[in-house]
Protein backbone atom coordinates (compact mmCIF):
# COMPACT_ATOMS: atom_id res chain seq x y z
CA UNK A 1 0.00 0.00 0.00
CA UNK A 2 1.19 3.02 -0.60
CA UNK A 3 1.97 5.55 2.37
CA UNK A 4 0.91 9.22 2.72
CA UNK A 5 4.14 10.83 1.65
CA UNK A 6 3.32 8.88 -2.14
CA UNK A 7 0.00 10.15 -2.08
CA UNK A 8 0.81 13.91 -1.56
CA UNK A 9 3.69 13.49 -4.35
CA UNK A 10 1.41 11.51 -6.48
CA UNK A 11 -1.46 14.73 -6.00
CA UNK A 12 1.36 17.45 -6.12
CA UNK A 13 2.43 15.89 -9.58
CA UNK A 14 -1.40 15.58 -10.76
CA UNK A 15 -2.04 19.08 -9.99
CA UNK A 16 1.44 20.65 -11.70
CA UNK A 17 0.72 18.40 -14.38
CA UNK A 18 -2.88 20.22 -14.88
CA UNK A 19 -1.54 23.41 -14.35
CA UNK A 20 1.48 22.84 -17.11
CA UNK A 21 -1.47 20.89 -19.41
CA UNK A 22 -3.38 23.80 -18.90
CA UNK A 23 -1.10 27.01 -19.86
CA UNK A 24 0.05 24.65 -22.65
CA UNK A 25 -2.79 24.18 -24.59
CA UNK A 26 -4.97 27.00 -24.03
CA UNK A 27 -2.33 30.20 -24.01
CA UNK A 28 -1.06 32.20 -21.04
CA UNK A 29 -3.67 33.32 -18.19
CA UNK A 30 -4.07 34.70 -15.28
CA UNK A 31 -4.00 33.32 -11.68
CA UNK A 32 -7.13 33.76 -11.34
CA UNK A 33 -8.13 32.24 -14.42
CA UNK A 34 -5.82 29.10 -13.57
CA UNK A 35 -8.22 28.38 -10.04
CA UNK A 36 -10.94 29.01 -11.51
CA UNK A 37 -10.04 25.78 -14.78
CA UNK A 38 -8.13 23.72 -12.57
CA UNK A 39 -10.17 24.07 -9.45
CA UNK A 40 -7.13 23.95 -7.30
CA UNK A 41 -7.14 25.96 -3.84
CA UNK A 42 -4.89 29.17 -4.04
CA UNK A 43 -2.61 27.84 -1.53
CA UNK A 44 -1.73 24.66 -3.96
CA UNK A 45 -1.56 26.72 -7.17
CA UNK A 46 0.76 29.41 -5.84
CA UNK A 47 2.91 26.55 -4.82
CA UNK A 48 2.45 24.93 -8.22
CA UNK A 49 3.16 28.25 -9.75
CA UNK A 50 6.43 29.08 -7.87
CA UNK A 51 7.58 25.13 -8.49
CA UNK A 52 6.82 25.84 -12.29
CA UNK A 53 8.81 28.95 -12.30
CA UNK A 54 11.83 27.71 -10.71
CA UNK A 55 11.92 24.86 -12.60
CA UNK A 56 11.60 27.29 -16.01
CA UNK A 57 8.67 25.52 -17.55
CA UNK A 58 6.95 28.01 -16.69
CA UNK A 59 7.13 32.15 -16.46
CA UNK A 60 5.05 35.04 -15.32
CA UNK A 61 5.34 38.64 -17.42
CA UNK A 62 2.60 40.20 -19.89
CA UNK A 63 -0.64 41.72 -18.43
CA UNK A 64 -4.06 41.09 -19.08
CA UNK A 65 -6.65 43.81 -20.18
CA UNK A 66 -8.51 44.78 -17.12
CA UNK A 67 -11.70 46.69 -17.72
CA UNK A 68 -11.55 48.45 -14.05
CA UNK A 69 -8.54 47.49 -11.30
CA UNK A 70 -4.85 46.79 -11.83
CA UNK A 71 -4.77 44.17 -14.51
CA UNK A 72 -3.66 40.81 -13.73
CA UNK A 73 -0.26 39.16 -14.29
CA UNK A 74 -0.03 36.52 -16.72
CA UNK A 75 1.58 33.09 -16.35
CA UNK A 76 3.02 31.41 -19.74
CA UNK A 77 4.23 28.23 -20.65
CA UNK A 78 7.74 28.15 -21.69
CA UNK A 79 7.95 25.92 -24.98
CA UNK A 80 11.62 26.30 -25.17
CA UNK A 81 12.12 24.82 -21.61
CA UNK A 82 12.78 21.81 -23.82
CA UNK A 83 12.90 19.92 -26.78
CA UNK A 84 12.67 16.38 -28.17
CA UNK A 85 14.30 14.81 -31.59
CA UNK A 86 12.28 13.59 -34.03
CA UNK A 87 13.24 11.42 -36.93
CA UNK A 88 11.73 9.52 -39.74
CA UNK A 89 13.34 6.59 -41.26
CA UNK A 90 12.70 6.54 -44.75
CA UNK A 91 13.57 3.83 -47.83
CA UNK A 92 17.06 5.44 -48.47
CA UNK A 93 16.84 8.42 -45.77
CA UNK A 94 16.42 9.42 -42.70
CA UNK A 95 15.57 12.66 -41.61
CA UNK A 96 15.57 14.33 -38.03
CA UNK A 97 14.72 17.68 -36.46
CA UNK A 98 14.90 19.30 -32.81
CA UNK A 99 11.38 20.23 -31.84
CA UNK A 100 10.71 22.33 -29.42
CA UNK A 101 8.21 22.01 -26.95
CA UNK A 102 5.05 24.10 -29.23
CA UNK A 103 6.15 21.42 -32.32
CA UNK A 104 8.06 23.84 -33.82
CA UNK A 105 11.20 22.75 -36.06
CA UNK A 106 14.32 24.44 -34.47
CA UNK A 107 17.14 22.03 -36.17
CA UNK A 108 17.29 19.89 -39.14
CA UNK A 109 19.60 16.94 -40.14
CA UNK A 110 19.47 14.76 -42.74
CA UNK A 111 21.31 11.79 -44.04
CA UNK A 112 20.89 8.70 -46.74
CA UNK A 113 21.90 5.34 -46.85
CA UNK A 114 21.55 2.27 -49.16
CA UNK A 115 18.62 0.06 -49.66
CA UNK A 116 17.81 -2.46 -47.36
CA UNK A 117 20.25 -1.27 -44.94
CA UNK A 118 21.14 -3.53 -42.01
CA UNK A 119 19.65 -2.08 -39.01
CA UNK A 120 22.58 -1.54 -36.64
CA UNK A 121 23.64 0.72 -39.79
CA UNK A 122 20.50 2.76 -39.40
CA UNK A 123 20.65 2.67 -35.22
CA UNK A 124 24.07 4.30 -36.15
CA UNK A 125 22.96 6.90 -38.36
CA UNK A 126 20.33 7.72 -35.73
CA UNK A 127 22.40 8.21 -32.87
CA UNK A 128 24.54 10.52 -35.40
CA UNK A 129 21.46 12.84 -36.07
CA UNK A 130 20.82 12.89 -32.19
CA UNK A 131 24.32 13.80 -31.35
CA UNK A 132 23.97 16.58 -33.93
CA UNK A 133 21.12 17.82 -33.10
CA UNK A 134 20.60 17.68 -28.76
CA UNK A 135 21.09 20.53 -26.84
CA UNK A 136 21.24 20.90 -23.33
CA UNK A 137 17.69 19.84 -22.86
CA UNK A 138 16.77 16.89 -25.09
CA UNK A 139 13.66 14.61 -23.25
CA UNK A 140 14.23 11.80 -25.88
CA UNK A 141 13.95 11.12 -28.93
CA UNK A 142 10.81 9.92 -31.04
CA UNK A 143 11.17 7.89 -34.46
CA UNK A 144 8.98 7.19 -36.70
CA UNK A 145 8.55 4.17 -39.60
CA UNK A 146 6.28 2.94 -42.25
CA UNK A 147 5.11 -0.67 -41.52
CA UNK A 148 3.96 -2.43 -38.42
CA UNK A 149 5.25 -1.28 -35.34
CA UNK A 150 4.78 -2.94 -31.82
CA UNK A 151 5.37 1.15 -29.91
CA UNK A 152 5.35 -0.59 -26.44
CA UNK A 153 8.33 -2.68 -26.98
CA UNK A 154 10.20 -0.37 -29.74
CA UNK A 155 10.29 -3.14 -31.73
CA UNK A 156 10.09 -2.92 -35.76
CA UNK A 157 7.34 -5.68 -36.84
CA UNK A 158 7.49 -5.36 -40.14
CA UNK A 159 8.92 -2.79 -42.30
CA UNK A 160 8.39 -3.60 -46.21
CA UNK A 161 10.24 -0.32 -47.34
CA UNK A 162 13.70 -1.08 -45.39
CA UNK A 163 12.88 -5.24 -45.30
CA UNK A 164 13.23 -5.13 -41.63
CA UNK A 165 11.21 -8.03 -39.54
CA UNK A 166 11.31 -7.60 -35.75
CA UNK A 167 13.79 -5.55 -35.52
CA UNK A 168 14.66 -3.87 -31.91
CA UNK A 169 15.24 -0.09 -32.04
CA UNK A 170 14.63 1.27 -29.31
CA UNK A 171 16.55 -0.73 -26.62
CA UNK A 172 19.67 -0.42 -28.50
CA UNK A 173 18.79 3.37 -28.42
CA UNK A 174 18.21 3.85 -25.60
CA UNK A 175 21.46 2.03 -24.58
CA UNK A 176 23.62 4.02 -26.44
CA UNK A 177 21.71 8.06 -26.12
CA UNK A 178 20.81 7.36 -22.65
CA UNK A 179 17.95 8.90 -23.19
CA UNK A 180 14.35 7.86 -23.53
CA UNK A 181 13.14 6.35 -27.10
CA UNK A 182 9.94 5.76 -28.78
CA UNK A 183 9.35 4.37 -31.52
CA UNK A 184 5.89 4.41 -33.57
CA UNK A 185 4.03 3.88 -37.16
CA UNK A 186 4.62 7.28 -39.36
CA UNK A 187 1.27 7.61 -40.06
CA UNK A 188 0.14 7.34 -36.31
CA UNK A 189 3.35 9.99 -35.96
CA UNK A 190 1.82 12.64 -37.89
CA UNK A 191 -1.52 12.26 -36.64
CA UNK A 192 -0.37 13.07 -33.52
CA UNK A 193 1.17 16.07 -35.10
CA UNK A 194 -1.79 17.34 -36.58
CA UNK A 195 -4.04 16.80 -33.36
CA UNK A 196 -1.66 18.75 -31.09
CA UNK A 197 -0.24 21.15 -33.46
CA UNK A 198 -2.20 21.15 -36.68
CA UNK A 199 -5.25 20.77 -38.42
CA UNK A 200 -6.91 18.23 -36.09
CA UNK A 201 -6.25 20.40 -32.78
CA UNK A 202 -9.79 21.58 -32.65
CA UNK A 203 -11.32 17.65 -33.32
CA UNK A 204 -11.00 15.11 -30.46
CA UNK A 205 -12.40 12.37 -32.48
CA UNK A 206 -10.65 12.46 -36.26
CA UNK A 207 -9.18 10.37 -38.91
CA UNK A 208 -5.89 11.51 -40.69
CA UNK A 209 -5.98 9.95 -43.86
CA UNK A 210 -2.91 10.08 -46.20
CA UNK A 211 -2.59 8.95 -49.60
CA UNK A 212 1.09 8.79 -51.32
CA UNK A 213 3.23 5.54 -52.12
CA UNK A 214 0.30 3.63 -49.92
CA UNK A 215 -2.69 4.56 -48.44
CA UNK A 216 -2.42 5.23 -44.59
CA UNK A 217 -4.76 6.36 -41.68
CA UNK A 218 -4.43 7.45 -37.67
CA UNK A 219 -7.19 7.60 -35.77
CA UNK A 220 -7.82 9.53 -32.57
CA UNK A 221 -10.85 8.54 -30.09
CA UNK A 222 -11.69 11.36 -27.50
CA UNK A 223 -8.09 13.33 -28.07
CA UNK A 224 -6.00 10.24 -28.06
CA UNK A 225 -4.32 7.87 -30.80
CA UNK A 226 -5.86 4.86 -31.05
CA UNK A 227 -3.17 2.15 -31.74
CA UNK A 228 -5.50 -0.73 -31.52
CA UNK A 229 -4.51 -3.77 -29.28
CA UNK A 230 -1.31 -4.74 -31.75
CA UNK A 231 -0.62 -1.88 -32.65
CA UNK A 232 -1.58 -1.63 -36.53
CA UNK A 233 -5.37 0.31 -35.98
CA UNK A 234 -5.58 2.21 -38.77
CA UNK A 235 -3.99 0.11 -41.99
CA UNK A 236 -6.89 1.54 -44.03
CA UNK A 237 -4.77 0.92 -47.15
CA UNK A 238 -5.82 -2.80 -46.87
CA UNK A 239 -9.20 -2.31 -46.82
CA UNK A 240 -10.85 -4.64 -49.44
CA UNK A 241 -12.65 -2.30 -51.93
CA UNK A 242 -13.37 -5.33 -54.78
CA UNK A 243 -12.56 -8.85 -53.78
CA UNK A 244 -12.29 -9.32 -57.64
CA UNK A 245 -9.42 -6.87 -58.03
CA UNK A 246 -5.98 -6.42 -58.73
CA UNK A 247 -3.42 -7.99 -56.50
CA UNK A 248 -2.41 -5.73 -53.95
CA UNK A 249 1.36 -5.44 -52.48
CA UNK A 250 0.04 -7.12 -49.39
CA UNK A 251 -0.73 -10.22 -51.39
CA UNK A 252 -4.41 -9.72 -50.99
CA UNK A 253 -6.87 -8.56 -53.99
CA UNK A 254 -8.61 -5.48 -54.20
CA UNK A 255 -7.30 -3.43 -51.50
CA UNK A 256 -7.93 0.29 -51.22
CA UNK A 257 -4.51 1.04 -52.27
CA UNK A 258 -4.30 -0.32 -55.43
CA UNK A 259 -7.11 1.55 -56.32
CA UNK A 260 -6.23 5.63 -54.94
CA UNK A 261 -2.51 5.68 -54.44
CA UNK A 262 0.74 6.24 -56.29
CA UNK A 263 0.44 2.50 -57.67
CA UNK A 264 -2.70 3.46 -59.11
CA UNK A 265 -1.45 6.33 -60.51
CA UNK A 266 1.66 4.86 -62.09
CA UNK A 267 0.09 1.42 -63.32
CA UNK A 268 -2.64 4.18 -64.98
CA UNK A 269 0.13 6.38 -65.99
CA UNK A 270 1.69 3.39 -68.11
CA UNK A 271 -2.15 2.16 -69.55
CA UNK A 272 -2.34 5.79 -71.22
CA UNK A 273 0.83 5.68 -72.42
CA UNK A 274 2.92 8.51 -70.43
CA UNK A 275 5.95 7.92 -68.62
CA UNK A 276 4.97 8.54 -64.87
CA UNK A 277 2.90 10.22 -62.62
CA UNK A 278 4.61 13.64 -63.29
CA UNK A 279 3.25 13.61 -66.92
CA UNK A 280 -0.13 12.07 -66.20
CA UNK A 281 -0.71 15.09 -63.51
CA UNK A 282 0.70 17.68 -66.15
CA UNK A 283 -1.54 16.07 -68.84
CA UNK A 284 -4.50 16.08 -66.13
CA UNK A 285 -3.84 20.09 -65.46
CA UNK A 286 -3.35 20.48 -69.48
CA UNK A 287 -7.01 19.08 -69.87
CA UNK A 288 -6.38 15.52 -70.88
CA UNK A 289 -9.44 13.83 -70.38
CA UNK A 290 -8.79 10.36 -69.84
CA UNK A 291 -5.61 11.71 -67.45
CA UNK A 292 -8.28 13.73 -65.36
CA UNK A 293 -10.38 11.13 -65.48
CA UNK A 294 -7.52 8.75 -63.35
CA UNK A 295 -7.19 11.35 -60.87
CA UNK A 296 -11.17 11.63 -60.32
CA UNK A 297 -11.06 7.68 -59.90
CA UNK A 298 -8.88 7.86 -57.47
CA UNK A 299 -10.81 10.41 -55.27
CA UNK A 300 -13.63 8.36 -56.06
CA UNK A 301 -12.37 5.34 -54.24
CA UNK A 302 -10.55 7.24 -51.58
CA UNK A 303 -13.71 8.25 -51.00
CA UNK A 304 -15.47 4.78 -50.64
CA UNK A 305 -12.65 3.83 -48.14
CA UNK A 306 -12.95 7.25 -46.02
CA UNK A 307 -16.76 6.28 -46.27
CA UNK A 308 -16.39 3.15 -44.64
CA UNK A 309 -14.44 4.85 -41.95
CA UNK A 310 -16.52 7.66 -41.51
CA UNK A 311 -19.38 4.90 -41.14
CA UNK A 312 -17.58 3.04 -38.52
CA UNK A 313 -15.96 5.93 -36.45
CA UNK A 314 -17.99 8.47 -36.94
CA UNK A 315 -15.46 11.33 -36.63
CA UNK A 316 -15.67 15.08 -36.16
CA UNK A 317 -13.42 15.62 -39.45
CA UNK A 318 -11.11 14.14 -42.13
CA UNK A 319 -7.83 15.52 -42.13
CA UNK A 320 -6.12 14.53 -45.48
CA UNK A 321 -2.76 14.33 -45.90
CA UNK A 322 0.74 12.99 -47.45
CA UNK A 323 2.93 13.29 -50.43
CA UNK A 324 0.21 13.43 -53.31
CA UNK A 325 -1.57 15.93 -51.60
CA UNK A 326 0.37 18.18 -53.92
CA UNK A 327 -1.89 17.27 -56.67
CA UNK A 328 -5.33 17.40 -54.76
CA UNK A 329 -6.78 19.97 -56.72
CA UNK A 330 -7.43 16.83 -58.95
CA UNK A 331 -9.18 14.66 -56.71
CA UNK A 332 -9.93 16.14 -53.60
CA UNK A 333 -13.55 16.96 -55.19
CA UNK A 334 -14.37 13.57 -56.35
CA UNK A 335 -13.39 12.33 -52.88
CA UNK A 336 -15.86 14.44 -51.34
CA UNK A 337 -18.37 14.03 -53.67
CA UNK A 338 -18.23 10.48 -52.92
CA UNK A 339 -17.89 10.70 -49.09
CA UNK A 340 -20.95 13.45 -48.37
CA UNK A 341 -23.51 11.95 -51.34
CA UNK A 342 -22.92 8.32 -50.01
CA UNK A 343 -21.88 8.10 -46.14
CA UNK A 344 -24.48 6.88 -43.71
CA UNK A 345 -26.24 10.12 -43.50
CA UNK A 346 -26.16 11.19 -40.23
CA UNK A 347 -22.57 9.96 -40.03
CA UNK A 348 -21.53 12.40 -42.24
CA UNK A 349 -23.91 15.83 -41.29
CA UNK A 350 -21.70 17.47 -39.72
CA UNK A 351 -18.58 15.70 -41.14
CA UNK A 352 -15.47 18.52 -42.20
CA UNK A 353 -12.58 17.65 -44.79
CA UNK A 354 -9.80 19.52 -44.45
CA UNK A 355 -6.13 19.35 -45.24
CA UNK A 356 -3.30 18.62 -43.21
CA UNK A 357 -0.86 21.69 -42.40
CA UNK A 358 2.16 20.16 -41.54
CA UNK A 359 3.35 19.19 -44.45
CA UNK A 360 6.21 16.36 -44.52
CA UNK A 361 7.17 18.00 -41.12
CA UNK A 362 4.31 16.41 -39.48
CA UNK A 363 5.84 12.90 -39.35
CA UNK A 364 8.93 14.50 -37.82
CA UNK A 365 6.92 16.42 -35.18
CA UNK A 366 4.89 13.93 -34.96
CA UNK A 367 7.87 11.44 -33.37
CA UNK A 368 9.38 14.55 -31.32
CA UNK A 369 5.44 15.18 -29.73
CA UNK A 370 5.24 10.98 -28.05
CA UNK A 371 8.27 12.38 -26.31
CA UNK A 372 6.41 15.28 -25.20
CA UNK A 373 2.74 13.72 -24.27
CA UNK A 374 5.23 11.04 -22.62
CA UNK A 375 6.51 14.12 -20.86
CA UNK A 376 3.31 15.56 -20.33
CA UNK A 377 1.57 12.89 -19.02
CA UNK A 378 -0.61 13.03 -15.69
CA UNK A 379 0.65 10.17 -13.30
CA UNK A 380 -2.69 8.98 -13.41
CA UNK A 381 -2.36 8.31 -17.16
CA UNK A 382 -0.57 4.90 -18.37
CA UNK A 383 2.46 4.98 -19.73
CA UNK A 384 3.12 4.28 -23.32
CA UNK A 385 6.13 1.77 -22.72
ZN1 LIG B 1 -3.27 -4.85 -49.46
Amino acid sequence: MRGPKGDQRLIRDYNRGLVVNLLRTDGPMSRADLARRTGLAPSALTQRIRDLIEEGLVTEGGKKEASTGRPPTLVSFNPDYAAAVGVKIEGTRLRAARVNLAGEVCARYETSFHPSPEPSEVISLVEEAVEHLSDSHILGVGISISGFVDTINGIDIYSPILGWENVALADPLEDHLDLPVHLENDVNALTLAERWHGAGSDYRNFVCLTVGEGVGSGVVVNGSLYRGAFGGAGEVGHMMIDPSGPICRCGERGCLEVFASDQFLKREALRLGFADIAKLEQEAREGDVQAMDVFKQMGHYLGIGAKNLVNLLNPQAIVLGGERMEASDLFVAAFKSEVREHSFAEAAKDLEIVPALLGEDGFLIGAATIVAAEFFRLPTERTLR
